[in-house]
């Protein structure tokens, strides 16, 4: 951010979003969800805790989105519009929920079933074929028993460190980035041995967590429910080749379409920041046949968002998401202390 664009955010900040609400807030925002968990299931996680939304807390954002006039829209009619293809009269919410965790249908579903709020749900083929490695549940048990972790794959050896609860989220953050960066095929094998775990165990944990294949072909023909792709191994894939890229966006979206009995529409990348998603991503997206693609890069929605079918921002929505936090989304200011005056990526 610039020295100008600095002044223009404090004059936004200053005037309570009135001004940024009429050039930044655009025609809505995407939201991006994962797991749904009751409170005293979410209390028991501290790093992953931020993973779920409570089903109060998300009741209470649909009250607010519907008190304030926003209307719910589904991935299929967001594309409509930016295609030009349907109007919508309000501004509208569009929630997203990724991975595939089972506890959507659970807790998720009867509250958008009670408000009528339709929703996507991005499968990591992997879930619900039970080869996930949910290495994020691991660590978080992992780091409660001891205060070291060693990651050895071909790509080097690494060792981690920490002292308190504190220490172990940052290292958290590290790990994670490590373990992005290992070649898919030998990922299994390296948490194998970092976990000192079975491939049993981690098959069991991701069945317990997952959605099944019938559960998906169930919430496929859910009139509220879209089911979306977010490749096969859940893979950053600005750091993959062309061909791998290709090849988990196409055979996670005809797995998919094989199983639901529909064309599968839209995307979500794996991870989606800055560093997951490249350029080469953004055409492989399109030219395998999705319509959209989301990113996990903040920003608003926007009528020339149509220039940017497959790189489509999305906001994090949960329990930390407080009051100032949610006014600054709504009102852009959220948006221009991110991207300035750009509006698509
Ligand atoms: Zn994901």
């Amino acid at each position: 951010m610039n020295w100008f664009e600095r002044k223009i955010l404090g004059f936004f900040v200053k005037t309570n979003g009135v001004f940024s609400k009429l050039f930044f807030s655009g025609k809505g925002i995407i939201f991006m969800l994962h797991r749904v968990l009751p409170e005293e299931e979410r209390e028991q996680f501290t790093l992953n805790k931020d993973l779920a939304i409570s089903p109060e807390k998300l009741e209470e954002f649909i009250f607010l989105f519907k008190t304030k006039g926003y209307t719910f829209v589904s991935l299929d009619d967001l594309q409509a519009w930016l295609e030009k293809k349907k109007k919508i009269k309000q501004k509208f919410i569009c929630l997203t929920f990724d991975d595939g965790y089972r506890d959507n249908l659970i807790y998720g579903l009867p509250i958008l079933e009670k408000h009528a709020v339709p929703a996507t749900l991005y499968v990591t083929n992997c879930f619900p074929n039970g080869t996930g490695i949910l290495w994020w549940y691991l660590f978080e048990e992992h780091a409660k028993k001891t205060h070291q972790f060693i990651l050895k794959s071909s790509i080097g050896s690494y060792e981690f460190h920490w002292k308190n609860e504190e220490e172990a989220h940052v290292q958290f953050g590290r790990i994670s980035e490590s373990i992005k960066a290992i070649p898919t095929p030998e990922i299994e094998s390296v948490l194998v041995e970092a976990f000192g775990k079975t491939s049993s165990e981690f098959k069991q944990l991701c069945n317990s967590l997952s959605l099944s294949w019938e559960e998906i072909i169930t919430l496929s023909k859910h009139p509220l429910i879209t089911i979306g792709a977010h490749t096969m191994q859940h893979v950053s894939v600005k750091q993959q080749s062309i061909d791998v890229v290709q090849n988990e966006m196409i055979t996670s979206k005809k797995e998919l379409e094989h199983y639901i009995g529909k064309e599968v529409k839209h995307f979500a990348y794996p991870f989606g920041g800055t560093f997951d998603v490249g350029e080469k991503d953004l055409e492989i997206a399109q030219k395998v046949g999705f319509k959209t693609s989301t990113l996990n890069q903040v920003g608003n929605i926007f009528e020339s968002n149509h220039k940017s079918m497959h790189a489509l921002a999305r906001m994090p929505l949960g329990n930390s998401t407080d009051d100032q936090r949610m006014n600054y989304y709504l009102n852009g200011i959220y948006h221009f202390s991110t991207n300035g005056f750009k509006k698509n990526r």
